[in-house]
């Protein structure tokens, strides 16, 4: 099998990552914060663990500002629906993922709150900041952006929205499922209010947790109550982050997972898994447009995702048929209608690939071969 699919998931998991969600499986995966025994206990320290890994990896600042959530989407509704009130108007990019895109439009058949999108494809920062400038209203609340495009290399210039966003008092919430690991985050220095980000992808945990990251000034309204394990007599969630939006019991084995995978890229450093992905960017996308009728999809920005449709062949059975041959790839919309529009892609979407640290160029050669057979 050649994986070529890691903007879904990564895969394989570095075995550091799966050695210690076996170990905390077999030796003290007690309920953390549910009890005094030495098994919930070594579980609440790996949790805290892992969200003081995880504030330093990010620049937040304190470790009670990682709030643990299912997923990415999870982490994106809370920031969304915890911040947002009647009669509030956003701005999104063009690029955006149903996971931001879907709350909105749930918000807006509630009449609660409306939206626009800024366009960001082929445009300088400057352009985009204009974009942005151009649709604030006095309604206007907060900017809401992906950081990476999970269907194409387009990243956005976070820090920059960050410094104007509070130039004019806007909040900016980040949808970090495809940069987090990859592209450096710092929320305090790129100004960011809340990040959202996956366990599951370049942080190399696995399946089962991800995590929204707070700005010093952001606490939305919490969207779940239940056990916290802290002042149990009261009847409203405790007012501190975290246990304030953690309600019931957390993905131990999933975070310990993570705070090895943030650990095993802390010592890794991933300023170079990031140089390797873009330099197999260059590679595949070589590769790519050697062959003829391929069109590759924003091919100027190097990153970890390339998109791209062969002239006649439904993407659906481009993917098939390199499933058929042992290659994982993703192939359809992605999840992201928006961000398909924006690139002009046919209606039944386009193939991407997604690279991660233990690809290579062998993968592409393989890739290369299967697409030219077909
Ligand atoms: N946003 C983007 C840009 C994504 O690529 C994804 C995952 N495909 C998500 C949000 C949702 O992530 P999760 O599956 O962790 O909820």
């Amino acid at each position: 099998m050649i994986y070529l699919d890691n903007a879904a998931t990564t895969f394989p998991k570095p075995n550091r990552v799966i050695r210690a969600v076996e170990k905390c499986l077999s030796e003290y995966c007690g309920n953390p914060g549910r009890g005094s025994h030495p098994l919930s206990l070594i579980a609440a320290e790996q949790i805290y663990n892992c969200r003081e890994a995880l504030s330093s990896f990010l620049g937040v600042e304190a470790p009670e500002r990682i709030l643990f959530t299912q997923n990415t989407t999870h982490a994106l509704n809370l920031a969304i629906k915890g911040l947002l009130k009647r009669g509030d108007h956003v701005l999104i990019s063009e690029l955006e993922h149903n996971a931001v895109r879907r709350p909105l439009y749930r918000l807006g058949a509630e009449n609660a709150v409306t939206f626009d999108t800024f366009p960001v494809v082929g445009l300088p920062e400057e352009a985009i900041l204009q974009g942005i400038a151009r649709r604030i209203r006095p309604q206007t609340k907060a900017v809401i952006c992906t950081h990476a495009s999970n269907i194409c290399s387009i990243t956005l210039p976070v820090a920059a929205i960050g410094a104007f966003c509070h130039r004019c008092g806007l909040k900016l919430i980040v949808d970090a499922a495809q940069s987090a690991g990859i592209l450096p985050i710092h929320l305090k220095k790129m100004q960011i209010d809340a990040l959202a980000l996956p366990g599951h992808k370049s942080l190399y945990g696995i399946q089962g947790c991800g995590a929204l990251a707070l700005g010093e000034h952001f606490l939305p309204s919490p969207l779940w109550e239940g056990g916290s394990g802290v002042d149990s007599r009261s009847e409203e969630m405790p007012t501190e982050p975290p246990e304030r939006y953690e309600a019931g019991t957390l993905p131990t084995p999933a975070i310990v997972g993570l705070l090895e995978g943030v650990r095993s890229l802390q010592e890794e450093a991933p300023d170079s898994i990031a140089k390797r992905e873009k330099e197999l960017f260059v590679a595949a996308k070589e590769r790519l447009l050697s062959i003829p009728g391929i069109h590759v999809y924003a091919p100027r920005q190097e990153g970890a995702v390339l998109l791209f449709n062969k002239q006649g062949v439904p993407s659906v059975a481009i993917g098939k048929q390199l499933a058929d041959r042992g290659i994982c790839v993703r192939a359809g919309l992605h999840c992201a209608p928006l961000a398909h529009q924006a690139l002009k892609t046919p209606p039944d979407g386009a193939v991407r690939i997604s690279f991660g640290r233990y690809n290579s160029l062998a993968d592409l050669d393989a890739l290369w071969k299967a697409l030219r057979a077909e």
